[in-house]
């Protein structure tokens, strides 16, 4: 039995005749531009991440990219990240002309070191983004301290943790300044193509990315600010609304496997050996409920290109997110950043991988996928 990565056809199946009306009421209105379910899927989401305002836009990497520009960030800024990340991260904040700085990761969550930050601080730094990966919260209590310390905006990218909550039950997105997710297929949340969100509670920062992402005309064709089209889809919105309902059915069925997986694992020889590691959720004891999401479940293990190659080999899928860190990137090497660096976001590199955790994964294929990783280690 083939175990994929992802399966979306088993994903979208039970909802096939739901989705398909929504897209089909979205046809019947023809209202394919900022229709009225992008208003409310805005209030949904902005309300779902404990915050006052959705954005609708293009994508993940859009809704950072016109959080950065709503905050007015351009050449000689500097904005502090982690190396280790999807590549959007970083990617945006170069578009527009600031400088990235890098801060190496919690080597237990692969989150960024919160105690790194405040010495790369500068005169220039105007922002920090912290990525919740894999689904669980950075650790934001310290990294609020810094930004208010030295007056530096956040910008949350929680592109993967959609609901995931903070050890104090507060939601990703509603810690930092503006907070970003993506609804690219593989998130929690995914649309049938390209989709994100910027949401906020502040106000004019929610008014500013409304009118850059309409070119920055506010009435049409006056333009305050220099804008780009970054609209959501009417028809992906109308299919979020529809899927937003069973999110945290998935997101339980995400924790379930996360759980049983740990179970399966429990006193394997692998484990024992400490050839696998398995992830760590530090919030699990706060009493919150959406302590890890789980978009990926990241084991820590011993010779894992040729583990990936073997579960390859045996149909099951795996990933690495992700092999090469920002600051070893060649569109990044005009940086200066050396090997060396950042040791943790190195070691996690060549040290991690991915299993298949999606909701409707079943206990068969679970137990398939520890018994292949149970066997390449006997
Ligand atoms: C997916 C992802 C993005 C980008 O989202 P897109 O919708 O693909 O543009 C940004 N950051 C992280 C951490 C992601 O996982």
């Amino acid at each position: 039995m083939s175990v994929p990565l992802l399966d979306l056809k088993a994903h979208h199946e039970p909802l096939h005749k739901e989705i398909m009306a929504a897209v089909e009421r979205t046809f019947q209105s023809q209202a394919f531009i900022l229709g009225s379910e992008v208003g409310k899927l805005e209030e949904r989401i902005a309300a779902y991440c404990q915050t006052k305002y959705g954005i609708g836009v293009t994508s993940g990497t859009d809704a950072i990219l016109i959080a950065l520009m709503a905050l007015g960030i351009g050449p000689g800024d500097e904005v502090i990240t982690t190396p280790y990340s999807f590549f959007a991260t970083a990617g945006v904040i170069v578009r527009l002309g600031a400088k990235p700085v890098f801060v190496d990761i919690d080597p237990t969550t692969y989150n960024i070191d919160p105690e790194k930050i405040g010495q790369v601080v500068t005169t220039k730094t105007k922002a920090i983004i912290p990525v919740h990966l894999y689904g669980q919260c950075a650790d934001m209590g310290p990294i609020m301290e810094v930004a208010k310390q030295h007056k530096l905006s956040i910008i949350e990218d929680a592109a993967q943790a959609i609901g995931s909550e903070y050890r104090d039950g507060r939601r990703a997105c509603s810690m930092g300044t503006i907070g970003c997710l993506s609804f690219f297929p593989s998130k929690n949340l995914g649309c049938l193509g390209d989709g994100g969100m910027a949401v906020t509670s502040d106000p004019e920062l929610a008014e500013r990315m409304q009118i850059l992402r309409v070119h920055g005309s506010k009435p049409k064709y006056y333009h305050k600010l220099i804008g780009g089209n970054f609209r959501l889809d009417t028809i992906q919105a109308a299919v979020l609304n529809v899927k937003l309902d069973y999110l945290d059915r998935w997101t339980r069925r995400r924790q379930e496997n996360a759980i049983r997986y740990a179970g399966l694992f429990e006193r394997s020889g692998p484990v024992r050996k400490g050839m696998v590691r398995l992830p760590v959720p530090v919030y699990r004891e706060s009493g919150t409920s959406h302590y890890h999401i789980y978009n990926q479940f990241v084991l820590r293990v011993g010779r894992r290109d040729a583990l990936v190659a073997y579960l390859k080999q045996h149909d099951i899928g795996a990933e690495i997110y992700y092999p090469v860190p920002f600051h070893l990137q060649e569109c990044f090497g005009y940086l200066g950043y050396r090997e060396g660096d950042f040791p943790e976001s190195e070691r996690a590199a060549k040290e991690t991988i991915a299993l298949p955790i999606y909701p409707e994964l079943t206990i068969e294929q679970q137990t398939e996928v520890v018994e292949a990783v149970i066997a390449f280690y006997r």
